[in-house]
């Protein structure tokens, strides 16, 4: 096992820069999840720390070695991608064998090592099977036995779930973060999907045009988002945001009502309200006129726009709720759930 280093990470491919100064530590034994919308780079950094692509600028450590010169062979990493690149005509044992046979390990050893994953993938049925005889989940643990057979410093995982169907995916999330719990060892994950990101991460670096926005816990992205960009991507359904003008600790919206709670920001801001924080009251400030309700079953999902304007508004609230297209409902933001950010920059301010 071993930390990870990203030390100022540039990758250019000709003149065109993708990845700008990406740092970040990524402790011993960590899981940290590499989120971020199609095209801002994920696959780049992670391929950088496999070795599969050249790094332009900066360094990556893997331990206290910079691996910037080292073959991937040579960096003690194992890497699960998302089309399994399982060998057709070879079965699961053969195909767990695989890597470690080049490596020229001990037969006895190898076997060990395959059926010691296979124990903890609960693979041992199907060894003898060819990759066509198994399901999408279990081939996608057979990819994970191979990395696992390797015992490597460092487990990367590019987009790994991306081919299953959703309620498969969603087991074999937790199959994946019980496993890196148990095993313990230091991984990098890279998805698009945040609800992904959200359940599997120690931590999560949200990337956007090949820089970091944020790189937190969860919660801390949940709560207390650096950006406008982190904010409108952690959490579902997404932020809503309305322009507003701060004064004396309140904000005041495009239609007039005042909210408080604002702290000590002065002039034009963007309020962020998240649609689950918004609870129904007559007399509330924040008025949106009904377009439409989702009845979810667990909960139910109001859109419509903020009333007197054109912004476009979502509201969450538990169990069964009805309302008619046209109709004004009210609503008070719960204490602590304003978010102010910088309508230039997209940064939050610190209130
Ligand atoms: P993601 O994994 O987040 O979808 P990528 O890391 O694949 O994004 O790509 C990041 C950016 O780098 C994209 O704009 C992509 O077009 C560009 N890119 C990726 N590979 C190459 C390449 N071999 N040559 C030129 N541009 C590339």
């Amino acid at each position: 096992m071993a930390s990870i280093t990203l030390d100022n990470l540039v990758k250019a491919y000709g003149d065109t820069e993708v990845l700008h100064h990406v740092a970040g530590r990524i402790e011993d034994g960590e899981f940290i999840v590499i989120v971020g919308p199609s095209g801002c780079g994920k696959s780049t950094l992670l391929r950088m720390v496999a070795g599969l692509e050249t790094v332009t600028a900066g360094q990556i450590s893997i331990g206290d070695r910079v691996v910037n010169q080292l073959e991937p062979a040579d960096r003690d990493i194992a890497m699960v991608f998302q089309n399994y690149a399982l060998y057709p005509h070879m079965s699961v044992r053969e195909n767990m064998a695989y890597g470690l046979k080049i490596r020229k390990i001990s037969k006895d050893e190898i076997a060990r090592r395959v059926e010691e994953a296979a124990d903890i993938l609960e693979l041992r049925p199907y060894l003898d099977r060819k990759p066509r005889q198994l399901s999408g989940g279990q081939r996608q643990r057979v990819a994970m036995g191979r990395a696992i057979v390797r015992n490597p410093q460092v487990f990367l995982f590019d987009e790994p779930l991306s081919n299953l169907d959703a309620k498969l995916r969603v087991q074999m999330r937790l199959e994946i973060r019980k496993l890196q719990q148990r095993l313990g060892v230091t991984s990098i994950y890279v998805t698009h999907d945040q609800v992904e990101a959200m359940t599997l991460g120690d931590r999560l670096m949200v990337l956007n045009g090949g820089y970091v926005e944020q790189f937190g816990t969860p919660i801390e992205l949940y709560d207390r988002p650096a950006t406008t960009f982190v904010a409108g991507f952690i959490g579902s359904p997404a932020m809503n945001f309305l322009p507003a003008t701060a004064a004396e600790g309140s904000v005041t919206l495009a239609n007039g009502a005042r909210i408080s709670g604002a702290g000590t920001a002065q002039g034009a801001v963007t309020l962020g309200l998240r649609p689950e924080h918004l609870l129904p009251d007559d007399d509330g400030p924040v008025r949106v006129r009904v377009e439409l309700v989702e009845q979810l079953g667990a909960n139910s999902l109001l859109h419509g726009q903020l009333d007197g304007t054109e912004t476009e508004m979502v509201v969450s609230m538990p169990g069964h709720m009805s309302a008619a297209a046209g109709s004004v409902m009210g609503f008070t933001p719960t204490a602590d759930s304003l978010h102010l950010f910088d309508p230039e920059t997209g940064k939050r301010i610190k209130a």
